[in-house]
């Protein structure tokens, strides 16, 4: 048995301690908010996630909602015609071949705190700070910082290589609703790109008082969809929402008339530069700790990858602390740990960050393409899954071409 404390109780955090309480290891869990101030807090995320991260909580015994959380089945990609008001220029959809699901986190992680005590876990609810960590790293065998966006994780220096961007690239918005039209043959992430203004997805989710469907916007920073700064009421904000929708996408807009908030507490406004970290911190006595998820590898939402790649960061850890045997887990064990990871969540990282950008010709052509060919949509929607397919063709103009090219042939 050896002895593990994982500052911050989220989805990769409570992950890795669930399965090292379940592989018979002595875990402790410091956590700055409790499970009821979670549910009753503000919204966090839209969390949709795809098949194989469900996998990973299945794999623990901590996937208890796919049987009352409404499935996502598909990726709608749509963008609007920029001539032709209320027309779509390319309008998509790809089935997936497995449901993704977004279970609210004000449902997952206090049901996830409480599983962890209940196998014999130790939570403490507590802010950790340096002090803390050094108490921790001088008694436990690791510690694994799994902060999320939390100030301690700045312990961990950014890596410039691997963050292209030092600013915000999206004012960001979640809107959980009630009431909206639901999406015909079957559910979708609907994904609208308004070029030059910003994204707008929505999906279905179960949020504390049932289903609900989350609206996520992204405003280019300084456009017409950066808008949040002058609302003030949860009212406001749904009112501002369906202003984007009425304005720019009214399709939605028919969509979402009648809904309203699942809460007062079911909306978020905020941003943040999507950053890269160096994976071990020290301390200043010298010990290590090593961080995990979006502490260290924070995504911006445009592709819905955080809890994804948080889940997925979590497997990877977990197989790597359990096969180390009684060695140290020691720098090196750190970097390599980190590294296993990011040689899956490079390709994340590198497809998230270009979608914050203009698309590209070929991409748009790609994009158009996809409209024409049932087999592409359904690559694009599936690669949501697995973000490694979408490469070469989807970053190289003359993949995409040679992909494209065969892909008419074989029509
Ligand atoms: C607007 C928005 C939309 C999103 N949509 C999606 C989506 O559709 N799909 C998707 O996959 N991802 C999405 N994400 C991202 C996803 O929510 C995160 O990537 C994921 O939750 C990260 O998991 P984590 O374990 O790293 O951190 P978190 O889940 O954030 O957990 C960190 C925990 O640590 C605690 N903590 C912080 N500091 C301390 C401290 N000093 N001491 C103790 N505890 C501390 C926090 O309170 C929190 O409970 C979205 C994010 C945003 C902002």
């Amino acid at each position: 048995m050896r002895r593990f404390t994982i500052v911050g109780g989220g989805q990769s955090g409570l992950m890795v301690a669930i399965g090292l309480l379940k592989a018979g290891h002595q875990v402790r869990v410091v956590q700055n908010r409790t499970g009821e101030e979670i549910a009753n807090g503000k919204v966090l995320s839209s969390q949709c996630m795809f098949s194989n991260s469900v996998q990973h909580e299945r794999d623990l015994g901590i996937d208890f909602w796919s049987d009352s959380c409404p499935p996502v089945q598909g990726i709608n990609f749509i963008v609007p015609h920029p001539e032709k008001p209320g027309e779509k220029l390319i309008d998509w959809t790809g089935k997936l071949d497995k449901n993704a699901y977004a279970v609210d986190q004000r449902v997952k992680m206090p049901r996830w705190l409480e599983e962890f005590q209940k196998l014999g876990g130790q939570l403490v609810i507590k802010d950790a700070g340096i002090a803390e960590l050094e108490t921790f790293a001088r008694e436990d065998d690791l510690v694994i910082v799994a902060s999320g966006k939390g100030e301690i994780g700045q312990l961990f220096t950014r890596d410039p290589d691997r963050s292209p961007f030092d600013k915000p690239q999206r004012a960001l918005a979640l809107t959980y609703v009630t009431g909206m039209t639901p999406r015909a043959p079957h559910s979708a992430v609907e994904f609208n790109l308004i070029p030059g203004v910003g994204e707008y997805f929505v999906f279905p989710s179960l949020t504390t008082t049932g289903p609900c469907e989350i609206m996520v916007l992204e405003g280019i920073p300084g456009g017409p969809m950066d808008c949040w700064a002058d609302v003030k009421t949860p009212e406001q904000h749904l009112e501002k929402s369906l202003w984007v929708l009425k304005t720019f996408l009214p399709w939605e807009y028919e969509r979402s008339k009648g809904c309203e908030l699942t809460d007062p507490n079911g909306i978020l406004a905020g941003r943040f530069p999507p950053t890269v970290r160096h994976p071990v911190a020290t301390l200043p006595s010298g010990r290590k700790v090593l961080g995990l998820g979006d502490a260290v590898c924070l995504n911006d939402p445009i592709t819905g990858q955080g809890s994804n790649n948080a889940s997925k960061a979590a497997a990877v850890y977990l197989q790597c602390i359990l096969s180390h045997g009684e060695r140290a887990y020691d720098e090196a064990f750190m970097r390599a740990t980190f590294e296993r990871f990011w040689d899956y969540a490079q390709w994340v990282v590198r497809w998230t960050n270009m979608m914050l950008q203009p698309p590209p010709p070929f991409v748009l052509e790609i994009m158009g393409t996809a409209c024409a060919v049932p087999e592409l949509a359904q690559r694009m929607a599936n690669a949501f899954d697995d973000p490694r397919d979408f490469f070469p063709w989807f970053a190289d103009p003359d993949a995409a071409g040679a992909y494209l090219a065969d892909l008419r042939k074989a029509a």
